[in-house]
């Protein structure tokens, strides 16, 4: 048995399929029959084209584009004769001129002056990638598309590899690396795929095929176990299964304590489609919609029509409800390639969200420019991700107000009635967010992120995941203040952090006054259910309680009681 971080909740049972991160080495080497080389290299280049043919067929539009880029590369009499050339020339095996060939054409489009041009060299690297694993015989799996049902168990998945996981095929996955509150963990939550991570060294100790059978609450995996026990969780699985069923019939009810106390409850989304399932499973609201997910997972910056269509398919979805839509926070662990952001010694606390933003204008403009457009569809509210400080919002909200008098100007209509607001996920907002609150329309608290600056633990570090406490007395003391400055100018004060779905902390949150709680589609209704049997006036004695206690350990025993 392996016990790592119970990331996201569930019962799989399943066949493992272990994506081992292989370096790999081309070796240089003489041939003799250069006919028989170029025709190896051919029938790669006629794998790698069925294999993009067949992702093409399972994704997006924007994917598509790419992919079709991708077919294009693959016709290249410049890459093809520059293979073939070189075998002939120098009788040196295909791998080795392919890697030659590769790593050219990288160095010239990278050296390019045109910012689009330059963005190519990560499509000619992916290209090239996928043909030298043709060449060499290796399996290259299409996580978007498997064969059968599988338990994925790699060293990390990136937020871009769960966004793209085989929904219907992906069991679940373990990891080596990552935290609770890491974005692939957050995606699995939100696609309601059992994660389990954190635990190191699991793909030297997992066979491709062994049966793994693992609970994503509690973090415990099982390999290749006893009938019995597998029998046994199978059973847990489907009574899972039938109490998420029973909760349905609160689906449309009020989120209300038992003395009358109405909160929001809404879902937190990366994508429309995620909006459906918020939608299906009881949100109020969105309180969170991640919209980097949208500039991910592709090679250039998706441009103001596509995310346009994005925003206007939520607003849609959601009709009267309201939808908060966060601006652009890139960093951290959510990379963007195609930018060429340098690599930093602390991504969290570096050039990131509304840092870029600010710094890069036009980025910032284009989306503002598609979100103000799309507000007439629906309850259209801004949030600015990643506020320390007030200049930051004045500078967001002049940008906001360049972009509108621009619109003006060219007739395009947009709501006047779209609140704005920051997120309050660094403790610097925090400290004067009585300041703050006089100029922005709500806060919406971002707990991932306030743990791991308030107590200075990295939220992707699964070494000092012991660390990265929610019960932190500094942490809830922050909360407090937040919501009560909030209050006291007048403002509604959400959370869209991992806390706001956490069972034990709903109780001291919703006595601390919360007004919004925004979380995973899944933990939605469990969330109302457990509201409804609360009395608000004893969660704020609770709360009160709580705010006099020093330690975690005393917090998590009075709330898990
Ligand atoms: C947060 O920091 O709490 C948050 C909601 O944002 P993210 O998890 O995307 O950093
Ligand atoms: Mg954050």
């Amino acid at each position: 048995m392996y016990k790592g971080i119970g990331a996201s909740p569930g019962i799989a049972v399943g066949k493992a399929l272990l994506l081992k991160k292989e370096d790999i080495i081309i070796e240089r080497k003489s041939i003799r029959n250069e006919m028989e080389e170029n025709e190896r290299f051919h029938k790669a280049l006629d794998k790698t084209k069925e294999q993009i043919e067949e992702i093409k067929k399972n994704t997006g539009a924007a994917q598509q584009e790419i992919m079709d880029a991708h077919l294009m590369i693959l016709e290249d009499p410049e890459l093809i004769g520059g293979v073939e050339g070189a075998v002939n020339a120098e009788k040196i095996n295909a791998e080795a001129a392919l890697q030659g060939v590769i790593d050219t054409f990288v160095a010239i489009f990278e050296s390019m002056d045109n910012e689009y041009m330059r963005e190519r060299a990560a499509d000619i690297k992916d290209v090239g990638q996928r043909i030298m694993m043709n060449l060499l015989g290796k399996e290259h799996p299409n996580l978007a598309k498997l064969k059968e049902p599988v338990v994925i168990v790699a060293h990390d998945l990136t937020p871009s590899d769960t966004a793209q996981l085989d929904r219907e095929n992906v069991l679940g996955f373990v990891t080596e690396i990552g935290g609770r509150t890491s974005h692939s963990a957050i995606m699995a939550r939100t696609m309601e795929i059992p994660a389990v991570l954190g635990l190191k060294a699991i793909t030297q100790q997992i066979k491709n095929g062994d049966i793994l059978v693992f609970d994503g609450e509690e973090g415990i995996v099982l390999v290749n176990p006893e009938e019995p026990v597998i029998q046994q969780y199978t059973e847990k699985r489907v009574k899972l299964a039938e109490e998420k069923q029973a909760l349905r019939k609160l689906l449309n009810s009020n989120t209300i304590s038992k003395d009358g106390k109405k909160v929001e409850l809404g879902g937190n989304i990366g994508n429309p489609r995620d909006a459906q399932k918020a939608h299906e499973s009881g949100a109020e609201g969105i309180g969170l919609y991640r919209t980097e997910f949208l500039y991910m997972d592709r090679t250039s910056l998706p441009s103001e029509e596509e995310q346009f269509e994005a925003y206007k398919a939520v607003l849609e979805i959601m009709g009267e409800r309201p939808v908060v839509i966060r601006t652009l926070d890139i960093g951290g662990d959510k990379e963007l390639p195609y930018m060429n952001l340098p690599k930093e010694m602390n991504p969290f606390l570096g050039y990131r969200a509304i840092r870029i933003c600010l710094d890069q204008k036009e980025i910032f403009k284009t989306q503002l420019r598609a979100l103000l457009r799309a507000s007439v569809y629906g309850n259209l509210k801004i949030m600015y991700p990643m506020i320390s400080s007030l200049e930051e919002v004045r500078a967001a909200n002049g940008i906001m107000e360049e972009v509108k008098q621009e619109l003006n100007n060219e007739r395009k209509e947009w709501s006047s009635d779209i609140e704005v607001g920051i997120m309050i996920e660094i403790p610097a907002a925090a400290v004067i967010s009585d300041i703050l609150a006089m100029e922005v329309d709500f806060f919406s608290i971002g707990t991932n992120d306030l743990i791991q600056y308030t107590t200075a633990v990295d939220r992707m570090n699964e070494k000092i995941a012991h660390l990265y406490n929610p019960f932190n007395p500094a942490v809830l003391r922050l909360i407090k203040q937040v919501i009560d400055n909030g209050h006291k100018a007048g403002k509604w004060v959400g959370m869209c952090g991992e806390v706001a779905g956490d069972k034990r902390l709903i109780p001291v949150l919703l006595g601390m006054g919360l007004d919004e709680f925004s979380m995973s589609a899944g933990a939605i209704l469990p969330a109302r259910k457990q509201i409804q049997a609360l009395s608000y006036e004893e969660m704020k004695a609770l709360a009160d309680q709580v705010l006099q206690l020093g330690t975690a350990e005393e917090i998590e025993k009075l709330l898990c009681e």
